[in-house]
């Protein structure tokens, strides 16, 4: 099981296999047998750190294990100098790979500094998350945050190789597990209807976490329409913006909310039931309004939206603009499958998507 991102030179695949299998991936690139760093979380390493570096080990490499506090305050420049120090003393030279095992925080910055050591050297992405499995470790986007905002200073820099391991999902936090198909079921609403059904039909069990030849099947066709975007559009000049449906939300609903009330699946779960209520009102005969929103509202949100103004949620959006030229930028569908960007929506539509996707 592989997909292919085909991107010219910097084209590489992404398998769902084992960690074991690794050192067998790794003969197929061009990367050779040295010394390599495995960077991860202190939660990741409780699990994973040994037997991948004796993997390793047995297959060759010399192994630097480099482990970083766990959670979104690691992605900072501070860390990345941690990084950079514990690379440039041990010594490395520009074969030398990047194993970044963990969520999409060590992916953004293991990546960042993979872009960065001596002017880029190769990077492996090896999710453990959800999230990081089916978005984060494919496409490029490496990034530390900044006291002024989320994943400002970054790099687009693609890893030669993606593995990830579909039974290391069985060690991740529930809440981490679901929070992460919500972009699974964005990937399947913007842009692949068979998985959008595949997920109708497995909800429960994938939800439950209880069918792991299902989580890993859904998870491929979610990467595998991520791989299709950013092979249209490497550096979002266009087409990749689709991947944002559900984010102009829930981008505000987490900040109006205060970081880490809503996690981001749930904003984004909230987020995708307004920009399904502004995509069925201009296409109302091409979309399944009832069936697509049953699938969103089955995943889980702990706290209640109703208590955030939209006054303040439109408020976050409108200063979020701020890249973006003059208008607000929305996702939206004109059918199941198939996702647009559209810079027309008004104040009062915008307050009547809010009204439906908080909706009880
Ligand atoms: P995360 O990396 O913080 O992981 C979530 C939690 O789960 C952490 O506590 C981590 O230690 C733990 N964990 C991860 N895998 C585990 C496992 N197998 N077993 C036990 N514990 C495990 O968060 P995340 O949700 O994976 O990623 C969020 C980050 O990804 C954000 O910083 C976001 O900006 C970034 N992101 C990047 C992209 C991109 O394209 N580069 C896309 C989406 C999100």
């Amino acid at each position: 099981m592989a997909v292919h991102v085909d991107l010219g030179e910097r084209s590489y695949d992404v398998h769902f296999r084992s960690l074991d299998t690794l050192p067998a991936l790794l003969e197929d690139t061009d990367l050779r047998t040295g010394r390599c760093l495995l960077v991860t979380d202190e939660n990741v390493a409780a699990h994973y750190r040994t037997p991948l570096t004796t993997t390793l080990e047995q297959a060759g490499w010399t192994v630097k294990p480099v482990v970083l506090p766990a959670g979104e305050a690691t992605k900072s420049a501070e860390h990345l100098h941690t990084l950079y120090d514990e690379a440039l003393s041990w010594g490395i030279d520009r074969q030398t790979p990047v194993f970044a095992l963990g969520g999409g925080v060590v992916g953004d910055l293991a990546g960042f500094a993979a872009a960065t050591l001596l002017r880029g050297v190769p990077l492996v992405q090896l999710p453990t998350s959800t999230l990081a499995q089916v978005d984060a470790s494919v496409g490029g986007k490496t990034a530390i945050n900044h006291e002024t905002g989320k994943n400002l200073i970054g790099a687009f820099y693609q890893p030669r190789l993606v593995c990830a391991d579909p039974a290391t999902l069985d060690t991740l936090p529930i809440d981490e597990y679901t929070g992460g198909l919500a972009e699974a079921v964005k990937h399947a609403i913007i842009g692949d209807v068979d998985l959008f059904e595949f997920l109708e039909e497995h909800r429960t069990s994938v939800l439950a976490r209880k069918d792991r030849d299902a989580i890993a099947s859904a998870i491929e066709q979610a990467v595998q329409v991520k791989a299709d975007v950013v092979s249209a559009d490497e550096r979002e000049e266009g087409r990749r913006a689709i991947l944002n449906f559900g984010h102009t939300f829930g981008h505000a609903i987490e900040k109006v909310a205060g970081y880490g009330t809503f996690s981001h699946g749930e904003a984004v779960a909230i987020g995708m039931r307004a920009g399904l209520y502004l995509s069925h009102r201009r296409h109302p005969d091409t979309i399944p309004r009832d069936r697509i929103d049953s699938l969103l509202r089955a995943l889980p949100v702990e706290e209640d939206p109703s208590s955030l103004s939209f006054d303040s949620i439109y408020a976050a959006m409108d200063s979020d603009k701020k890249n973006q030229g003059d208008t607000i930028r929305f996702v939206l569908l004109d059918r199941l499958g198939h996702a647009y960007v559209s810079s027309d929506v008004s104040e009062s539509e915008a307050r009547q998507a809010w009204r439906f996707a908080i909706a009880a």
